[in-house]
């Protein structure tokens, strides 16, 4: 996903990996947010779980690769 810097103002992306991880995350701990780091400024950078789901729509609760799938 395309993130501008909320500090720099310089876009940077993020994988899919990241956001995936970053949506277990604020699931697994009850976050409200998470941060991730602009690569130009290195300041933090609040993502919302809102925004999150967006970029990766798929994702679900407690589907984290830990845990082995059914199927
Ligand atoms: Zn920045």
């Amino acid at each position: 996903m395309q993130i501008r810097c909320t500090n720099c103002h310089k876009p940077f992306a993020i994988g899919k990996e990241t956001v995936y991880a970053a949506l277990d995350a604020i699931y697994t701990d009850d976050l409200n947010h998470y941060n991730t780091q602009c690569p130009h400024c290195r300041r933090a950078n609040r993502l919302s779980p809102k925004e999150l789901k967006r970029a990766a729509p798929d994702w679900q609760p407690g589907q984290s690769s830990a845990e082995p799938a059914e199927e």
